[in-house]
Protein backbone atom coordinates (compact mmCIF):
# COMPACT_ATOMS: atom_id res chain seq x y z
CA UNK A 1 0.00 0.00 0.00
CA UNK A 2 1.48 3.40 -0.63
CA UNK A 3 -0.05 6.51 -0.84
CA UNK A 4 -3.40 5.01 0.23
CA UNK A 5 -3.83 2.21 -2.93
CA UNK A 6 -3.54 -0.60 -2.86
CA UNK A 7 -0.82 -1.87 -6.38
CA UNK A 8 1.31 -5.05 -7.43
CA UNK A 9 5.45 -4.81 -7.19
CA UNK A 10 6.24 -2.99 -10.55
CA UNK A 11 8.08 -6.04 -11.59
CA UNK A 12 5.20 -8.24 -10.84
CA UNK A 13 6.91 -10.40 -8.54
CA UNK A 14 5.13 -12.14 -5.49
CA UNK A 15 5.95 -13.26 -2.82
CA UNK A 16 3.75 -16.88 -1.42
CA UNK A 17 3.05 -16.74 2.30
CA UNK A 18 3.06 -20.24 3.93
CA UNK A 19 1.15 -21.98 6.70
CA UNK A 20 3.58 -23.57 9.56
CA UNK A 21 1.46 -26.31 10.27
CA UNK A 22 1.42 -27.74 6.92
CA UNK A 23 3.85 -26.13 4.34
CA UNK A 24 1.04 -25.22 2.22
CA UNK A 25 0.87 -21.50 0.22
CA UNK A 26 -2.06 -19.65 1.47
CA UNK A 27 -1.66 -16.59 -0.68
CA UNK A 28 0.58 -14.49 -2.53
CA UNK A 29 1.20 -10.78 -2.14
CA UNK A 30 3.58 -8.51 -3.75
CA UNK A 31 7.26 -8.62 -4.17
CA UNK A 32 8.27 -5.19 -3.83
CA UNK A 33 11.55 -3.98 -6.19
CA UNK A 34 13.82 -0.87 -4.80
CA UNK A 35 11.48 1.69 -7.27
CA UNK A 36 8.77 0.61 -5.29
CA UNK A 37 10.50 0.91 -2.07
CA UNK A 38 11.80 4.36 -3.01
CA UNK A 39 7.63 5.23 -4.15
CA UNK A 40 6.81 4.40 -0.39
CA UNK A 41 9.05 6.52 1.25
CA UNK A 42 8.42 9.47 -1.86
CA UNK A 43 4.64 8.96 -0.02
CA UNK A 44 5.70 9.18 3.11
CA UNK A 45 7.83 12.27 2.50
CA UNK A 46 4.81 13.81 0.69
CA UNK A 47 1.88 13.26 3.80
CA UNK A 48 4.78 14.45 6.59
CA UNK A 49 4.37 17.96 6.67
CA UNK A 50 0.22 17.80 6.35
CA UNK A 51 -0.04 15.29 9.04
CA UNK A 52 2.51 16.96 11.15
CA UNK A 53 0.00 19.63 11.20
CA UNK A 54 -2.85 17.64 11.87
CA UNK A 55 -4.99 18.40 15.57
CA UNK A 56 -3.11 16.16 17.87
CA UNK A 57 -7.21 14.97 18.82
CA UNK A 58 -7.51 14.24 15.39
CA UNK A 59 -4.62 11.63 15.41
CA UNK A 60 -5.38 10.27 18.52
CA UNK A 61 -9.08 9.63 17.22
CA UNK A 62 -7.66 7.95 14.52
CA UNK A 63 -5.77 5.27 16.41
CA UNK A 64 -8.95 5.34 19.02
CA UNK A 65 -11.34 4.73 15.79
CA UNK A 66 -8.92 1.38 15.10
CA UNK A 67 -8.18 0.46 18.49
CA UNK A 68 -12.16 0.08 18.82
CA UNK A 69 -11.95 -1.79 15.04
CA UNK A 70 -9.69 -4.58 15.51
CA UNK A 71 -11.42 -5.28 18.76
CA UNK A 72 -14.37 -5.37 16.89
CA UNK A 73 -12.73 -7.88 14.02
CA UNK A 74 -10.36 -9.86 16.54
CA UNK A 75 -11.78 -12.88 15.52
CA UNK A 76 -10.79 -12.21 12.05
CA UNK A 77 -6.88 -10.72 12.93
CA UNK A 78 -6.58 -13.49 15.09
CA UNK A 79 -7.52 -16.23 12.42
CA UNK A 80 -5.22 -14.79 9.89
CA UNK A 81 -2.19 -14.41 12.37
CA UNK A 82 -2.98 -18.08 13.21
CA UNK A 83 -3.16 -18.59 9.28
CA UNK A 84 0.63 -17.38 8.89
CA UNK A 85 2.42 -17.82 11.56
CA UNK A 86 1.02 -20.69 13.41
CA UNK A 87 0.11 -20.08 17.18
CA UNK A 88 -3.20 -21.07 18.44
CA UNK A 89 -6.42 -19.26 17.89
CA UNK A 90 -6.54 -18.40 22.06
CA UNK A 91 -2.62 -16.77 21.56
CA UNK A 92 -3.81 -14.95 18.55
CA UNK A 93 -6.83 -13.49 20.75
CA UNK A 94 -4.13 -12.64 23.35
CA UNK A 95 -2.36 -11.01 20.77
CA UNK A 96 -5.17 -8.93 18.77
CA UNK A 97 -5.99 -7.63 22.49
CA UNK A 98 -2.14 -7.05 23.45
CA UNK A 99 -1.55 -5.28 19.67
CA UNK A 100 -4.98 -3.41 20.04
CA UNK A 101 -4.25 -1.45 23.33
CA UNK A 102 -1.17 -0.06 22.09
CA UNK A 103 -3.60 1.81 19.82
CA UNK A 104 -5.72 3.10 22.46
CA UNK A 105 -2.90 3.84 25.02
CA UNK A 106 -1.16 5.86 22.61
CA UNK A 107 -4.85 7.55 21.46
CA UNK A 108 -4.45 9.16 24.86
CA UNK A 109 -0.85 9.98 24.61
CA UNK A 110 -1.53 11.95 21.52
CA UNK A 111 -3.30 15.16 23.23
CA UNK A 112 -0.17 14.94 26.35
CA UNK A 113 2.71 16.24 23.75
CA UNK A 114 4.39 18.70 25.62
CA UNK A 115 7.12 20.68 26.37
CA UNK A 116 8.01 23.61 29.11
CA UNK A 117 8.73 26.99 30.10
CA UNK A 118 11.07 28.25 32.50
CA UNK A 119 13.08 31.36 33.73
CA UNK A 120 16.87 30.63 33.07
CA UNK A 121 19.55 30.78 36.06
CA UNK A 122 20.15 33.84 35.71
CA UNK A 123 16.91 35.64 34.80
CA UNK A 124 17.96 36.90 31.84
CA UNK A 125 15.96 34.74 29.05
CA UNK A 126 13.53 32.50 28.90
CA UNK A 127 13.46 28.83 27.88
CA UNK A 128 10.59 27.35 26.15
CA UNK A 129 10.78 23.55 24.96
CA UNK A 130 8.41 21.92 22.16
CA UNK A 131 8.19 19.20 20.62
CA UNK A 132 8.16 18.21 16.79
CA UNK A 133 7.42 14.56 14.90
CA UNK A 134 10.89 13.44 13.81
CA UNK A 135 9.38 12.76 10.47
CA UNK A 136 9.56 9.61 7.81
CA UNK A 137 10.45 6.48 9.71
CA UNK A 138 10.92 3.43 8.68
CA UNK A 139 9.90 0.99 10.36
CA UNK A 140 10.49 -3.11 10.17
CA UNK A 141 9.07 -5.82 12.21
CA UNK A 142 9.54 -9.75 12.27
CA UNK A 143 7.40 -12.74 12.15
CA UNK A 144 6.78 -13.68 15.79
CA UNK A 145 3.99 -10.82 16.87
CA UNK A 146 2.40 -9.74 12.96
CA UNK A 147 0.33 -7.47 14.44
CA UNK A 148 1.55 -6.12 18.26
CA UNK A 149 5.29 -5.44 16.90
CA UNK A 150 3.13 -3.41 13.99
CA UNK A 151 0.96 -1.72 16.68
CA UNK A 152 3.76 -0.70 19.00
CA UNK A 153 5.34 1.14 16.48
CA UNK A 154 2.55 2.89 13.76
CA UNK A 155 0.41 4.08 17.36
CA UNK A 156 2.88 6.15 18.76
CA UNK A 157 4.65 7.53 15.13
CA UNK A 158 0.76 8.55 14.58
CA UNK A 159 -0.07 10.31 17.83
CA UNK A 160 3.30 12.15 17.26
CA UNK A 161 2.69 13.21 13.94
CA UNK A 162 5.24 10.93 12.06
CA UNK A 163 4.63 9.35 8.38
CA UNK A 164 6.05 5.76 7.97
CA UNK A 165 7.15 2.84 5.47
CA UNK A 166 6.36 0.22 7.23
CA UNK A 167 8.35 -3.06 6.47
CA UNK A 168 6.53 -6.35 7.76
CA UNK A 169 8.19 -9.72 7.77
CA UNK A 170 8.09 -11.84 4.73
CA UNK A 171 6.97 -14.88 6.37
CA UNK A 172 4.01 -12.96 8.24
CA UNK A 173 2.76 -10.13 5.92
CA UNK A 174 -0.82 -10.40 5.86
CA UNK A 175 -2.07 -9.43 9.89
CA UNK A 176 0.12 -6.29 8.54
CA UNK A 177 -1.69 -5.23 5.25
CA UNK A 178 -4.89 -6.20 7.10
CA UNK A 179 -4.02 -3.16 9.40
CA UNK A 180 -3.38 -0.97 6.49
CA UNK A 181 -6.64 -1.30 5.18
CA UNK A 182 -7.96 -0.81 8.69
CA UNK A 183 -6.49 2.21 9.23
CA UNK A 184 -7.14 3.69 5.94
CA UNK A 185 -11.13 3.04 6.89
CA UNK A 186 -10.48 4.68 10.38
CA UNK A 187 -9.53 7.93 8.65
CA UNK A 188 -5.28 7.76 8.41
CA UNK A 189 -4.76 10.05 5.14
CA UNK A 190 -2.98 8.35 2.27
CA UNK A 191 0.49 8.45 2.26
CA UNK A 192 0.90 8.63 6.53
CA UNK A 193 1.10 4.93 6.19
CA UNK A 194 2.66 3.15 3.40
CA UNK A 195 3.58 -0.90 3.69
CA UNK A 196 6.01 -2.54 1.83
CA UNK A 197 6.36 -6.18 1.90
CA UNK A 198 9.74 -7.48 -0.38
CA UNK A 199 11.59 -11.04 0.04
CA UNK A 200 14.53 -8.41 -1.72
CA UNK A 201 15.21 -7.48 1.71
CA UNK A 202 18.36 -5.91 2.21
CA UNK A 203 18.25 -4.42 -1.54
CA UNK A 204 15.21 -2.51 -0.95
CA UNK A 205 15.34 -1.41 2.49
CA UNK A 206 19.15 0.10 2.03
CA UNK A 207 18.26 2.91 -0.33
CA UNK A 208 15.60 4.16 1.67
CA UNK A 209 18.14 3.75 5.25
CA UNK A 210 20.51 5.73 2.92
CA UNK A 211 18.26 8.39 1.69
CA UNK A 212 18.56 11.69 3.42
CA UNK A 213 14.88 12.17 3.75
CA UNK A 214 14.49 9.40 5.76
CA UNK A 215 14.40 10.26 9.53
CA UNK A 216 14.19 7.68 11.25
CA UNK A 217 14.84 3.98 11.36
CA UNK A 218 12.86 1.45 14.28
CA UNK A 219 13.42 -2.01 14.08
CA UNK A 220 12.31 -5.39 16.19
CA UNK A 221 14.22 -8.34 15.19
CA UNK A 222 17.28 -10.46 15.41
CA UNK A 223 20.74 -8.99 17.47
CA UNK A 224 22.68 -9.57 13.97
CA UNK A 225 20.49 -7.80 11.84
CA UNK A 226 20.38 -5.00 13.83
CA UNK A 227 23.63 -4.54 14.16
CA UNK A 228 24.10 -3.66 10.10
CA UNK A 229 20.84 -1.57 10.21
CA UNK A 230 22.28 0.35 12.87
CA UNK A 231 25.95 0.24 10.57
CA UNK A 232 23.63 1.41 7.82
CA UNK A 233 21.85 4.51 9.36
CA UNK A 234 25.35 5.87 10.91
CA UNK A 235 25.51 8.05 7.13
CA UNK A 236 22.62 9.57 8.01
CA UNK A 237 22.80 10.15 11.25
CA UNK A 238 19.13 8.14 11.82
CA UNK A 239 17.03 8.62 15.06
CA UNK A 240 17.48 4.78 15.77
CA UNK A 241 15.20 2.51 18.03
CA UNK A 242 16.73 -1.15 17.97
CA UNK A 243 14.23 -4.16 19.73
CA UNK A 244 16.56 -6.98 19.47
CA UNK A 245 17.69 -10.23 20.71
CA UNK A 246 16.98 -11.72 24.06
CA UNK A 247 18.08 -14.25 26.69
CA UNK A 248 16.05 -14.30 29.43
CA UNK A 249 16.75 -15.70 32.82
CA UNK A 250 14.22 -17.41 35.12
CA UNK A 251 15.50 -17.39 38.42
CA UNK A 252 13.37 -19.13 41.45
CA UNK A 253 15.05 -19.06 44.78
CA UNK A 254 14.36 -21.56 47.45
CA UNK A 255 11.40 -19.21 49.47
CA UNK A 256 9.69 -18.63 46.05
CA UNK A 257 6.22 -19.74 45.97
CA UNK A 258 6.66 -23.11 43.85
CA UNK A 259 3.31 -23.51 42.08
CA UNK A 260 3.36 -19.87 41.35
CA UNK A 261 7.16 -20.31 39.37
CA UNK A 262 5.81 -23.35 37.73
CA UNK A 263 2.95 -21.08 36.29
CA UNK A 264 4.69 -18.27 35.24
CA UNK A 265 7.23 -20.38 34.00
CA UNK A 266 4.70 -22.02 31.63
CA UNK A 267 4.02 -18.49 30.50
CA UNK A 268 7.38 -16.87 30.20
CA UNK A 269 8.17 -20.08 28.59
CA UNK A 270 5.19 -21.62 25.70
CA UNK A 271 3.64 -18.33 24.91
CA UNK A 272 4.08 -17.83 21.37
CA UNK A 273 5.64 -21.37 21.34
CA UNK A 274 9.00 -20.24 23.22
CA UNK A 275 8.80 -17.48 19.87
CA UNK A 276 9.35 -14.33 21.99
CA UNK A 277 12.23 -12.06 22.42
CA UNK A 278 11.10 -12.08 26.21
CA UNK A 279 10.63 -16.19 26.32
CA UNK A 280 12.39 -17.45 29.49
CA UNK A 281 15.48 -19.07 28.37
CA UNK A 282 17.40 -20.27 30.88
CA UNK A 283 15.96 -21.41 34.26
CA UNK A 284 18.17 -21.23 37.02
CA UNK A 285 16.30 -22.82 40.09
CA UNK A 286 17.99 -23.15 43.64
CA UNK A 287 19.52 -26.41 44.28
CA UNK A 288 17.08 -27.42 47.35
CA UNK A 289 13.92 -26.92 44.76
CA UNK A 290 15.46 -28.08 41.89
CA UNK A 291 14.14 -31.18 41.38
CA UNK A 292 10.50 -30.22 42.64
CA UNK A 293 10.57 -27.91 40.21
CA UNK A 294 11.67 -29.71 37.02
CA UNK A 295 9.27 -32.28 37.93
CA UNK A 296 5.86 -30.16 38.17
CA UNK A 297 7.33 -27.98 35.02
CA UNK A 298 8.07 -31.30 33.14
CA UNK A 299 4.16 -32.93 33.92
CA UNK A 300 2.96 -29.68 32.63
CA UNK A 301 5.00 -29.31 29.70
CA UNK A 302 4.35 -33.27 28.84
CA UNK A 303 0.93 -32.70 28.87
CA UNK A 304 0.62 -29.97 26.47
CA UNK A 305 -1.04 -31.43 22.82
CA UNK A 306 0.58 -29.88 19.90
CA UNK A 307 -1.04 -29.49 16.28
CA UNK A 308 -2.45 -26.85 14.21
CA UNK A 309 -3.76 -23.54 15.62
CA UNK A 310 -6.65 -23.65 14.44
CA UNK A 311 -7.76 -26.76 15.97
CA UNK A 312 -10.11 -27.00 19.42
CA UNK A 313 -8.43 -28.29 22.22
CA UNK A 314 -4.38 -28.03 20.86
CA UNK A 315 -2.62 -25.86 22.99
CA UNK A 316 1.26 -25.46 21.01
CA UNK A 317 0.92 -24.63 17.07
CA UNK A 318 3.98 -25.50 14.90
CA UNK A 319 7.19 -23.26 14.79
CA UNK A 320 7.93 -20.62 11.70
CA UNK A 321 9.90 -22.51 9.38
CA UNK A 322 11.77 -25.87 9.10
CA UNK A 323 15.24 -23.69 9.62
CA UNK A 324 13.62 -22.85 13.21
CA UNK A 325 12.41 -26.44 14.18
CA UNK A 326 16.07 -27.96 13.03
CA UNK A 327 18.03 -25.20 15.04
CA UNK A 328 15.74 -25.82 18.04
CA UNK A 329 16.39 -29.64 17.62
CA UNK A 330 20.64 -29.26 17.13
CA UNK A 331 20.37 -26.76 20.52
CA UNK A 332 18.94 -30.15 22.48
CA UNK A 333 21.46 -32.74 20.64
CA UNK A 334 24.25 -30.53 21.96
CA UNK A 335 23.08 -30.01 25.47
CA UNK A 336 21.98 -34.20 25.21
CA UNK A 337 25.95 -35.09 23.73
CA UNK A 338 27.11 -32.42 27.11
CA UNK A 339 25.23 -35.25 29.30
CA UNK A 340 21.71 -33.23 30.07
CA UNK A 341 19.04 -34.99 31.15
CA UNK A 342 15.76 -35.09 28.91
CA UNK A 343 12.84 -35.29 31.47
CA UNK A 344 10.25 -34.63 29.01
CA UNK A 345 10.12 -34.22 25.14
CA UNK A 346 13.10 -33.76 23.09
CA UNK A 347 12.46 -34.10 19.73
CA UNK A 348 10.64 -32.99 16.29
CA UNK A 349 7.66 -34.37 15.40
CA UNK A 350 7.74 -36.12 11.81
CA UNK A 351 5.35 -35.59 9.00
CA UNK A 352 3.99 -32.12 7.60
CA UNK A 353 4.55 -29.03 9.53
CA UNK A 354 7.60 -27.75 11.89
CA UNK A 355 6.46 -28.94 15.28
CA UNK A 356 8.69 -29.28 18.12
CA UNK A 357 7.84 -31.28 21.27
CA UNK A 358 7.52 -29.27 24.37
CA UNK A 359 10.96 -30.03 26.42
CA UNK A 360 12.40 -29.86 29.79
CA UNK A 361 16.57 -30.83 30.34
CA UNK A 362 17.52 -30.95 33.64
CA UNK A 363 21.59 -30.97 34.44
CA UNK A 364 22.53 -28.33 31.32
CA UNK A 365 26.25 -27.02 31.17
CA UNK A 366 26.75 -23.21 31.64
CA UNK A 367 28.51 -23.09 28.19
CA UNK A 368 25.38 -25.32 26.24
CA UNK A 369 24.87 -23.36 23.45
CA UNK A 370 21.07 -23.31 24.78
CA UNK A 371 22.50 -20.91 27.43
CA UNK A 372 24.02 -18.54 25.51
CA UNK A 373 21.74 -18.72 22.74
CA UNK A 374 18.03 -17.70 22.03
CA UNK A 375 16.28 -20.69 21.72
CA UNK A 376 13.36 -19.57 20.11
CA UNK A 377 11.25 -22.73 20.69
CA UNK A 378 9.43 -24.50 23.57
CA UNK A 379 12.18 -26.21 25.51
CA UNK A 380 13.20 -25.04 29.17
CA UNK A 381 16.64 -26.03 30.11
CA UNK A 382 17.56 -25.92 33.54
CA UNK A 383 20.04 -25.24 35.75
CA UNK A 384 21.04 -24.86 39.53
CA UNK A 385 22.70 -22.36 41.74
CA UNK A 386 23.45 -22.25 45.51
CA UNK A 387 23.57 -18.39 46.33
CA UNK A 388 21.51 -14.99 45.24
CA UNK A 389 25.30 -13.73 44.26
CA UNK A 390 25.84 -17.04 42.00
CA UNK A 391 21.56 -16.50 40.37
CA UNK A 392 23.01 -12.96 39.60
CA UNK A 393 26.72 -13.82 38.09
CA UNK A 394 24.74 -16.18 35.78
CA UNK A 395 21.37 -14.48 34.80
CA UNK A 396 24.24 -11.59 34.06
CA UNK A 397 26.68 -13.97 32.07
CA UNK A 398 25.21 -13.12 28.78
CA UNK A 399 25.32 -10.03 25.86
CA UNK A 400 21.95 -9.31 26.26
CA UNK A 401 20.09 -7.99 28.47
CA UNK A 402 15.66 -7.68 27.52
CA UNK A 403 13.94 -9.29 29.89
CA UNK A 404 14.43 -11.69 33.03
CA UNK A 405 12.05 -12.77 35.11
CA UNK A 406 12.36 -13.97 39.55
CA UNK A 407 10.78 -15.71 41.88
CA UNK A 408 10.72 -14.98 45.38
CA UNK A 409 8.71 -14.20 48.50
CA UNK A 410 11.44 -11.76 50.20
CA UNK A 411 10.77 -8.36 49.84
CA UNK A 412 14.42 -7.64 50.28
CA UNK A 413 15.65 -9.65 47.85
CA UNK A 414 13.31 -8.73 45.14
CA UNK A 415 15.14 -5.09 45.29
CA UNK A 416 18.88 -6.55 45.63
CA UNK A 417 18.05 -8.90 42.62
CA UNK A 418 16.53 -6.21 40.19
CA UNK A 419 19.40 -3.60 41.31
CA UNK A 420 21.32 -6.27 40.26
CA UNK A 421 20.12 -7.63 37.28
CA UNK A 422 21.83 -5.85 33.78
CA UNK A 423 18.02 -6.20 32.18
CA UNK A 424 15.74 -3.41 30.64
CA UNK A 425 12.77 -5.68 31.89
CA UNK A 426 12.54 -7.48 34.90
CA UNK A 427 8.97 -9.50 35.96
CA UNK A 428 9.17 -10.45 39.66
CA UNK A 429 6.28 -13.23 40.27
CA UNK A 430 5.11 -12.79 36.80
CA UNK A 431 5.52 -14.98 33.63
CA UNK A 432 4.53 -12.15 31.31
CA UNK A 433 6.19 -8.63 31.51
CA UNK A 434 4.85 -6.93 28.29
CA UNK A 435 2.45 -4.21 29.05
CA UNK A 436 1.44 -1.38 26.64
CA UNK A 437 1.66 0.67 29.25
CA UNK A 438 4.95 0.26 30.57
CA UNK A 439 8.74 0.90 28.41
CA UNK A 440 9.76 -2.26 26.83
CA UNK A 441 13.17 -2.72 25.58
CA UNK A 442 16.55 -3.73 26.03
CA UNK A 443 20.54 -2.71 26.92
CA UNK A 444 23.48 -4.13 25.64
CA UNK A 445 23.19 -6.50 22.63
CA UNK A 446 19.55 -5.89 22.93
CA UNK A 447 19.22 -2.80 21.44
CA UNK A 448 17.87 0.82 22.57
CA UNK A 449 14.65 2.36 23.02
CA UNK A 450 11.67 1.69 24.56
CA UNK A 451 8.19 1.16 23.00
CA UNK A 452 4.96 1.57 25.29
CA UNK A 453 4.56 3.90 28.23
CA UNK A 454 5.04 7.27 28.30
CA UNK A 455 8.69 6.96 26.94
CA UNK A 456 7.18 5.06 23.90
CA UNK A 457 6.04 8.49 22.33
CA UNK A 458 9.41 10.10 23.11
CA UNK A 459 11.24 7.88 20.44
CA UNK A 460 9.17 9.81 17.60
CA UNK A 461 9.45 13.67 19.02
CA UNK A 462 12.54 16.30 18.63
CA UNK A 463 12.81 18.48 21.13
CA UNK A 464 13.37 22.75 19.99
CA UNK A 465 14.85 24.66 22.92
CA UNK A 466 13.52 28.45 22.09
CA UNK A 467 15.42 30.90 24.17
CA UNK A 468 13.53 34.22 24.61
CA UNK A 469 15.09 37.42 25.48
CA UNK A 470 11.68 39.54 27.52
P1 LIG B 1 15.16 -11.02 11.59
O1 LIG B 1 15.62 -12.11 10.73
O2 LIG B 1 16.15 -10.07 12.14
O3 LIG B 1 14.02 -10.27 10.78
C1 LIG B 1 13.31 -9.19 11.31
C2 LIG B 1 12.90 -8.27 10.19
O4 LIG B 1 14.08 -7.73 9.59
C3 LIG B 1 12.11 -8.93 9.07
O5 LIG B 1 11.14 -8.03 8.59
C4 LIG B 1 13.18 -9.17 8.03
O6 LIG B 1 12.68 -9.23 6.73
C5 LIG B 1 14.02 -7.94 8.20
N1 LIG B 1 15.37 -8.05 7.66
C6 LIG B 1 16.13 -9.17 7.55
N2 LIG B 1 17.31 -8.86 6.97
C7 LIG B 1 17.28 -7.53 6.71
C8 LIG B 1 18.21 -6.62 6.12
N3 LIG B 1 19.40 -7.00 5.68
N4 LIG B 1 17.84 -5.33 5.99
C9 LIG B 1 16.66 -4.91 6.44
N5 LIG B 1 15.74 -5.72 7.01
C10 LIG B 1 16.06 -7.02 7.15
O7 LIG B 1 14.40 -11.58 12.88
P2 LIG B 1 13.21 -12.62 12.92
O8 LIG B 1 13.77 -13.98 12.81
O9 LIG B 1 12.11 -12.22 12.03
O10 LIG B 1 12.66 -12.35 14.40
C11 LIG B 1 13.15 -12.99 15.51
C12 LIG B 1 14.11 -12.08 16.25
O11 LIG B 1 13.45 -10.90 16.64
C13 LIG B 1 14.59 -12.71 17.53
O12 LIG B 1 15.95 -12.46 17.71
C14 LIG B 1 13.77 -11.99 18.59
O13 LIG B 1 14.34 -11.98 19.86
C15 LIG B 1 13.67 -10.63 18.02
N6 LIG B 1 12.54 -9.90 18.60
C16 LIG B 1 12.80 -8.86 19.43
C17 LIG B 1 11.77 -8.18 20.02
C18 LIG B 1 12.04 -7.02 20.94
O14 LIG B 1 11.12 -6.23 21.16
N7 LIG B 1 13.23 -6.86 21.48
C19 LIG B 1 10.45 -8.54 19.74
C20 LIG B 1 10.21 -9.61 18.90
C21 LIG B 1 11.29 -10.27 18.31
P3 LIG B 1 12.43 -10.64 5.98
O15 LIG B 1 11.33 -11.29 6.72
O16 LIG B 1 12.05 -10.23 4.61
O17 LIG B 1 13.71 -11.40 6.06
Amino acid sequence: MIGGSWRDSSDGATIAVEDPSSGATITHVADATVADGRAALDAAVAAQAGWAATAPRDRGEILRSAFEAITARAEEFAMLMTLEMGKTLAESRGEVTYGAEFFRWFSEEAVRISGRWSTAPNGATRLLTMKKPVGPTLMITPWNFPLAMGTRKIGPAIAAGCTMVVKPASQTPLTMLALAQLLADCGLPDGVLNVVTTSRTGEVMEPIIRDPRLRKLTFTGSTAVGRSLVEQSAQQLLRVSMELGGNAPFIVFEDADLDRAVEGAMLAKMRNIGEACTAANRFYVHEDVVDEFAGKLATRMGALTLGKGTKKGVDVGPLIDGKARDGVAELVEHARAQGATIVTGGKAVPGRGYFYEPTVITGVAKDARMMTEEIFGPVAPIASFRTEAEAIELANDTEYGLASYVFTTDLGRMIRVAEGLQYGMIGINQGIISNPAAPFGGVKASGFGREGGFEGIEEYLETTYVGIAP
